[in-house]
This record gives structure tokens, C-alpha cells and sequence, in this order.
């Protein structure tokens, strides 16, 4: 059954000019881009509400690692000062009212359509037209397609054997149900101590009778330091929109936090120690923003500042032999995405709060009442896997879409994924996935908002030259791809990080990050735009040359 979209006319051939699929940060705004630029447009998400993660992670504690101003979006001044974050680190039923307004505040709600899940896309070369079907049998015709579909969407649970007979209630962190998880007075389990485990561990060793962390690795967790903000601080962020939105719009790694100027060497072992102090007490990302210049490059520096980390651990969790467990002796700081906690270390003071490493005591079976390890069983009433996602690729590979000859995304992308500016890949023409593989290595939206622009300046500027199709020739994509390989290969940190899919099991292990982050897709986008697209394959579908 076709759907006619609401957001203005479409040329003849066509329900929809720009369709997007999801509703997150990224979708959202690709939605107002669309019917802003006058194209009309339609966008589907298989939620029933908008906000993408800030949708599906409802767990408790869930809540931004980023400033909530600098995640928020900057290109409206009027919203920005409209909207009042509640503290500098919103938490997750803020966040989603935020989507709920932006919805309501620029009129979108007509352009949306929930429960809505995309099952395929497909190409046909003969109209120059995606026909995107959903899981009910919806069909829409459509010019160009924006997967806005998520990198941390598709929700990992380890195969572990009898993980289906489990008899108690059993949840990923990324799927919570809305209506919540009562744990008061149960045997809970989490497994996991990733971003996601090491918020939800605290509030849940506050509810539950028992606690058990299953853990595979530890991460090199710092305190996250949030805090309200207070009336002076909400008045100086709408004074200082202007400067806030130059930073955010500008910086290499869009936060606001200015980029270190200090070497180490600069200090003298004291110093440091005192430096090193007043990181730890820095807000979220600071910690690996605004810490030596040279923490990242000399494995030195970054030993010096994790021996800082274990020692904090040590001084908090009073049981060393657990305490040694929550330390991480696989990677350096900042290897790996670095979380950020409150009172995580001291619910292991807890007595009813329990550590088991997997990497001692494997994971054997789940069975019908709990978890058995090599060391033995224990019985639970609730399991919540806190096992994270199939980073960048997980959702796309999964979207049913074939390109040019009927060539499927997923075959394409067998090796790893091959792209140009982490938007498009070749062969797929007017197919978009801003948000997608090779993406932000720092505040996502920021880096996810100017791919946005990117698809929406170059949909308007084809518009005017007459063309509406668009595909990357081989060779562009090779370069991109390349060079991210090529800079991936001179990262000094090993690749055991999601951002490389190591936590799949037989996915390829390939940097799925663009190491050279934005400052290098500003250059590429700068040097697209100068020579007005010519570098991209741009042609006229059929039915427009034949007007
Ligand atoms: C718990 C958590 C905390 C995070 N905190 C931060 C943070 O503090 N700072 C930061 O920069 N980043 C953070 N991230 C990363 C986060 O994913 C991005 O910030 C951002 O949400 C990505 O937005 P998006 O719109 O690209 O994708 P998403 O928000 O993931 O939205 C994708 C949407 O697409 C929909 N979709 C997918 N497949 C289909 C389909 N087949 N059919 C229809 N709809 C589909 C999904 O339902 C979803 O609603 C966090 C991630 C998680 C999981």
C-alpha cells in the first residue's frame, strides 16, 4: 500500500521526495532540513516516540556523558534559550521531553510516523526511485533515502547457551521497557560494565535485595561530577548563545571545553599529581579533553594518570582482591570510550553487592533460575544485560537495503563498511546514513548535525543545478575508506574498543570511527561545496529528463 507524505508536493513518480528513517538527534533535524528546504518529506521510526537512544534507554540513570547544552541542538537560538536543562548532565526522561518539544516547537509531528519498522530499501535504476517497505507491508516510493538509523542502536546480547530459559524477567539496558523494572527486594544480575552497566549498577544496588556485577573487563571509569544548573548559569548560557554556538559549530571536537595546551613534562611529579587531581574532579569528558596534551601519544603519560585512577580505586572499594578486579590491565585510558559514574565503585562496599569477573570464572550456561559460571551457580530473579551494541553498522546491515544491481549493503559491506564522509557508499545512489560507520569520534551530535547539513546543502544545490540523483564514484570512496585505514593504522592503542566491532563476535575488525574526526570532514565538505559537487556522480533521473 502506498503512502503519500505530508510534507509538500512530490515530483510524479515519487510519494516522497526525502524520506528518513529514525527518529534521533539526527533524524530529527534531517526532517526539519528537508521541509525547511522545501522538499517534501516523510520520516519513519520503529519507536512510538521520538529521541532514537534517549527513547529505548530508559534505565535508570541513564543520562548524557556531554554537557546537555552542547548535545542539544544549536542551530535555533529561540530554542536554545527557550529550553532549560535541569543540570549539566540531563538525565534520560529530560532528555526525551527535549525531543517531544523540538517536535512541537518547529511543527513536525505531522511528518512522523511511529511503529514503523523499515524492512527493506530497495533501488531501481530504471526510475531512479527507493521503494522502502515496512515490517507491516507499507510501502513508500521515494527519491532519497536518509537511514538516520542509529551507530549505538542495534542492542548486543552475548550467545550464551540457554539464555532463552531463563524463567525470571530478563533486559538489555538499550530496550527497557517504558514502564520500568521493579527490582525492589529481588536477586538481581547485571552483566556488563560498560557506559550503559556502570550507570544502571548504582540505582539498582540501591532497590535490589542482591546484587551481582558480572564483568568481562573493566573500563577506566572516572566520576562523571554533574551538577545542577543554577539560574545564573541558565542566564549566562542564553547571554553567551552566540560564542557557545561558534565553539560547538567550530571545535574539533565539539564540546566546548578548550583543547590542552600543556605537556606533561611542563610539570613537576607534584604538580601532576595535583593536575591530576583536579581532573578527577572535572566534569564528564574533561578527563580526556583538557588532561596533558601528550596523554593520548606517550604511553608514559597515560600510565602515570591511570596509576592515578587505580589509586582513587583502591581508596574507595575497602576489599582490595575486588577493588584489583575493578582496575583495567588491558588498555590505557582513553582506548576504549571512557565512562563516566556516580557512586559506582561504592556500591562494592556494599554487602549485598557482589563482583564476579568473567575473565576468572567464565560464563558457562544461564539456566532457567540464573547464571552458572565456572565457580559455580546462582539464582536470580531479574538479568540485565548491560552487553552494549553492533557499533556503526549494526542497524544499516540490517535494513534490507539493496543498491544497483540488487546488490545487498550488508555484501557490500562483508569486509567492513566502505564509505565517503561516513555519509554514502558507492553503488547506492540518493542513499544517505549520516550518523553512520566512520563517524564522530567526539560529541556525536555535533559531528552527526554537520553530515546532516552536508546531505541537505547538497540535495538543495543539486536541486539547482537541474539533478537529482547522486552517487560516489569508487575511487572518492576508496580514498575516504583509505585514509581512514591508513590513519587507524597509526593510532598507538590496540583495537579492542566496540569502535573497531570487537565486541561481535566474526565482525570485521576495522576502525568504524573517522580518526581524522571533524576537522577533516569540514575540509572535505569546504572542498565538495568550492567546486560546486563536480567530484560526485550527478545525473537526472529519467523522469525528470523527460519533462
Ligand atoms: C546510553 C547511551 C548514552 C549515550 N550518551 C551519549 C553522550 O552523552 N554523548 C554523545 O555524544 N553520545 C552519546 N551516545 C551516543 C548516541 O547514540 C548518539 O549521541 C545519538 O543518540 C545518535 O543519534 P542518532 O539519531 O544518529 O541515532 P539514534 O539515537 O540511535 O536513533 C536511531 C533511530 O533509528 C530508529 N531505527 C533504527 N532502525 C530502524 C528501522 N529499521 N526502521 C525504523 N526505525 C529504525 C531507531 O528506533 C532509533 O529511534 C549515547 C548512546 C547510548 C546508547
Amino acid at each position: 500500500m502506498p503512502e503519500q507524505a505530508e510534507g509538500g508536493r512530490s515530483p510524479a513518480g515519487v510519494d516522497v521526495e526525502v524520506l528518513v528513517i529514525g527518529a534521533g538527534v539526527t533524524g530529527l533535524y534531517q526532517l526539519y532540513r528537508a521541509r525547511e528546504d522545501g522538499f517534501s518529506t516523510v520520516l519513519l521510526e520503529a519507536g512510538e516516540g521520538v529521541g532514537g537512544t534517549w527513547y529505548w534507554n530508559r534505565y535508570p540513570e541513564a543520562r548524557f556523558d556531554s554537557e546537555s547544552y552542547t548535545y542539544a541542538y544549536v542551530f535555533s537560538k529561540e530554542m536554545f534559550c527557550e529550553w532549560e536543562w535541569s543540570e549539566q548532565f540531563a538525565s534520560q526522561p529530560e532528555i526525551e521531553r527535549y525531543f517531544q518539544r523540538f517536535v512541537e516547537h518547529f511543527d513536525l509531528a505531522s511528518l512522523i510516523r511511529f511503529g514503523t519498522k523499515v524492512t527493506s530499501v530497495e533501488w531501481d535504476t530504471r526510475t531512479s526511485t527507493w521503494t522502502v517497505t515496512a515490517a507491516d507491508g507499507r510501502t513508500w516510493v521515494a527519491r532519497y533515502v536518509v537511514a538516520a538509523t542509529g551507530m549505538l542502536s542495534y542492542p548486543y546480547i552475548p550467545e550464551v547457551e540457554g539464555r532463552e530459559d531463563f524463567c525470571g524477567e530478563s533486559h538489555h539496558t538499550g530496550l527497557w521497557p517504558a514502564e520500568g523494572v521493579d527490582v525492589t527486594g529481588k536477586r538481581v544480575a547485571v552483566v556488563g560494565t560498560g557506559s550503559s552497566g556502570v550507570q544502571v549498577i548504582p540505582p539498582i544496588a540501591a532497590e535490589a535485595a542482591e546484587l551481582v556485577v558480572y564483568q568481562r573487563t573493566p573500563n577506566w571509569c572516572t566520576p562523571l561530577n554533574n551538577a545542577p544548573i543554577t539560574p545564573e548559569e541558565q542566564e549566562a548560557l542564553r547571554n553567551d548563545f552566540e560564542q557557545i554556538q561558534r565553539t560547538l559549530n567550530t571545535s574539533a571536537t565539539g564540546f566546548l571545553c578548550p583543547p590542552p595546551e600543556r605537556l606533561s613534562s611542563e610539570d613537576t611529579p607534584e604538580e601532576r599529581q595535583a593536575f591530576y587531581e583536579s581532573m578527577w574532579n572535572s566534569p564528564g569528558f574533561a578527563k580526556l579533553l583538557a588532561n596533558y596534551k601528550d596523554l593520548l601519544s606517550d604511553p608514559e603519560v597515560n600510565r602515570e594518570w591511570c596509576d592515578f585512577i587505580a589509586a582513587k580505586i583502591r581508596g574507595i572499594v575497602r576489599d582490595p582482591e575486588t577493588a584489583e578486579r575493578l582496575i583495567p590491565k588491558d588498555h590505557r585510558y582513553g582506548e576504549k570510550r571512557p565512562p563516566f559514574v556516580t557512586g559506582y565503585f561504592e556500591v562494592f562496599n556494599e554487602p549485598h553487592v557482589s563482583l564476579v569477573s568473567l575473565a576468572d570464572t567464565p560464563m558457562v550456561r544461564i539456566t532457567e533460575t540464573g547464571i552458572e559460571t565456572t565457580d559455580g551457580h546462582r539464582e536470580f530473579d531479574v538479568i540485565v544485560w548491560a552487553t552494549g551494541f553492533d557499533y556503526g553498522t549494526g542497524q544499516l546491515r540490517r535494513l534490507g537495503v539493496r543498491g544497483v544491481d540488487g546488490v545487498a549493503l550488508e555484501d557490500r559491506w562483508a569486509d567492513g563498511p566502505l564509505t565517503y564522509l561516513g555519509v554514502q557508499t558507492h553503488g547506492f545512489p540518493n542513499f544517505f546514513f549520516p550518523g553512520g560507520p566512520h563517524g564522530a569520534s567526539a560529541n556525536v551530535p555535533r559531528y552527526n548535525t554537520d553530515q546532516v547539513d552536508y546531505v541537505a546543502d547538497l540535495l538543495a544545490a543539486m536541486r539547482e543545478q537541474g539533478y537529482d540523483v547522486v552517487d560516489v564514484p569508487e575511487e572518492l570512496e576508496q580514498t575516504f575508506t583509505g585514509m581512514i585505514d591508513q590513519m587507524s593504522r597509526h593510532i598507538p592503542f590496540t583495537k579492542i574498543s566496540y569502535f573497531f566491532g570487537s565486541n561481535i563476535p566474526g565482525k570485521p575488525v576495522r576502525n568504524l570511527l573517522n580518526p581524522g574526526g571533524r576537522p577533516m570532514l569540514f575540509k572535505f565538505i569546504e572542498d565538495l561545496r568550492a567546486e560546486g559537487y563536480a567530484s560526485l556522480q550527478l545525473s537526472r533521473s529519467a523522469e525528470v529528463a523527460t519533462r
